[in-house]
């Protein structure tokens, strides 16, 4: 994709030093335990996190109250230089892509290409939203008698809790569009790749471009976001993660200050191969790309692949063909298809649905097992996983796993496969794979899924909103929706 190199000498010498909060305009040591960050495709300590206590998220919650109340961003900076000021971000993040990139591979596990096109879409999440300061209207009411209109106001002080699978990207749309519309933010990485956010804090730090305390960062485990989302002077909280901890937020929200929630939670999604597919060798690579890139940890990953049984036997092979083909091992060699998980616990977890699914009866077509070829030996690999023949109630067919495992099962008819495909707490995304156009409205209507992806699954852009339905998530980020998020409606009468 790219011919960026990875910046592993640089690494090394940046991590040296434990890493921390940036709360108020300065770097702040969190006074709690100090936490490794471990390399998953080697094992090792590559560097150690300081992590925040309650003290330390109430001063950066305070400091982004201040600058929300009292500072220039959503008052005295106009709309215009809001938005010049975050396309110059944009470029201070491209600028640094490659040492980002490489952080977030050795954090992270992923591939270094991957994390280089995560890079990117931060930079292109800020450019999209640049263009949305000065672009985003009220209206005017046709009501009686007055003069009454609408403001799109910014919520407040927001904090924002993202998962390890893409700090990136996530810091993207969800920075992107709560600094458009004017707000302050607390941002909260996962404990086990904070690494690149607090670079990325670095580079803001060192544009000298953003006013103290617009945007704060605080690390630390689930305890801190915990704290943050139980602050009653934090008016809004964006998460993405699982759904059991989104249920906790709602929890949280209700007890604390019914602070507003957006949440982008768990999925188990859906992909339909239809024995009239355009092309079925691409639907077929395109299937196993989606599901086993990003090592299966996506929360979109095409999990449940569900094969009219005409061509079952046909899409097996098929699959078994991708198999082949495909490297897991060292994220930095470019060779690699396929990287490590990204901790000892998460590659547990998914050895243990590994063996549910052979308990369940579930036949293995390939993977099932941790891979130890030569410098993968330390490391968290695991083979792209096949079941086949399986049923749509089996657990390894409802749980979501978040590794590289997927479920192939059989179809007769478009019911039988959109009804399965529907049979599911989760409603994140799903697929179809046809060439009847008719079919095409119909499935893309009845598919219940946030987003719906018709003969390509997977695809991304910063202008289409993303989001869950049912125990997927509330409210849409990306695009126009997530002005939505980080806006209030208020109506203002007039009587003359
Ligand atoms: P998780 O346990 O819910 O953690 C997500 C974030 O919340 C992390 O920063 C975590 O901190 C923090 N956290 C944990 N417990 C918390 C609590 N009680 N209160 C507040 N914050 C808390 O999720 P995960 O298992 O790490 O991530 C994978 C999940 O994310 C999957 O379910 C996946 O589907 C979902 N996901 C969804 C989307 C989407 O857009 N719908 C995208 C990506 C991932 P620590 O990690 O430091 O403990
Ligand atoms: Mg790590």
């Amino acid at each position: 994709m790219t011919d960026y190199q990875p910046q592993l000498e640089w690494a090394t010498e940046w991590l040296q030093q434990p890493r921390s909060c940036f709360i108020g305009g300065a770097w702040h040591d969190g006074a709690g335990a100090v936490l490794d960050s471990v390399n998953p495709a080697t094992g090792e300590v590559i560097g150690h996190i300081k992590c925040a206590i309650e003290d330390d998220v109430d001063l950066a919650v305070e400091a982004a109250r201040e600058a929300f109340d009292n500072g220039p961003w959503r008052t005295t900076i106009s709309h215009q230089r809001r938005g010049q000021i975050m396309r110059e971000l944009a470029g201070a993040i491209r600028a640094n892509l490659e040492q980002l990139a490489t952080l977030e591979t050795l954090d992270n596990g992923k591939l270094f290409t991957e994390a280089c096109e995560d890079v990117t879409n931060v930079a292109d999440f800020f450019d999209y939203y640049a263009g949305w300061t000065d672009k985003f209207y009220g209206e005017v009411n046709p009501v009686n008698s007055y003069f009454s209109y609408t403001r799109r106001d910014p919520v407040g002080v927001v904090g924002q809790i993202i998962p390890w699978n893409y700090p990136m990207d996530m810091a993207g749309y969800k920075l992107g569009p709560a600094l458009a519309m004017g707000n302050t933010v607390v941002i909260k990485p996962s404990g086990m790749t904070s690494m690149s956010l607090v670079r990325l804090f670095e580079i803001f730090d060192e544009s000298g471009l953003l006013p103290t305390g617009v945007l704060n960062l605080v690390v630390g485990r689930g305890q801190v976001g915990s704290y943050l989302s139980r602050h009653p002077r934090v008016d809004k909280l964006a998460f993405t993660g699982s759904t059991v901890v989104g249920k906790q937020l709602v929890r949280d929200s209700a007890d604390s200050n019914l602070k507003l929630l957006s949440l982008e939670l768990g999925g188990k999604s859906a992909n339909i191969i239809f024995d009239d597919a355009p092309d079925l060798q691409y639907a077929i690579t395109r299937s196993f790309v989606a599901m086993f890139s990003g090592k299966g940890e996506k929360c979109t990953e095409p999990t449940r692949l569900f094969v009219q049984r005409g061509i079952y036997q046909t899409v097996l092979d098929g699959l078994l063909r991708e198999d082949a083909n495909w490297k897991v091992g060292d994220p930095f060699d470019p060779a690699s298809n396929q990287g490590a998980q990204v901790s000892e616990e998460q590659f547990n977890s998914i050895m243990g649905y590994i063996e549910i699914g052979k308990s369940e009866g579930a036949r293995l077509l390939c993977g099932g097992t941790r891979n130890t070829t030569g410098s993968n030996a330390k490391g968290f690999f695991i083979d792209p996983t096949i079941f086949v023949d399986c049923t749509n109630r089996m657990r390894i067919a409802q749980e979501e796993i978040f590794g590289p495992v997927l479920t192939v099962i059989p179809f007769d008819s478009e019911e039988e496969a959109v009804a399965m495909a529907n049979d599911s707490v989760y409603a994140l995304a799903a697929g179809f794979w046809t060439n009847d156009v008719a079919r095409t409205q119909r499935v893309a209507n009845a598919l219940q899924a946030g987003q719906v992806f018709i003969n390509r699954y997977g695809c991304y852009d910063p202008a289409s909103p993303f989001g869950g339905h049912k125990q997927s998530g509330w409210g849409n980020e990306c695009g126009i929706r997530s002005l939505e998020l980080y806006t209030r409606t208020k109506t203002i009468w007039y009587a003359n």
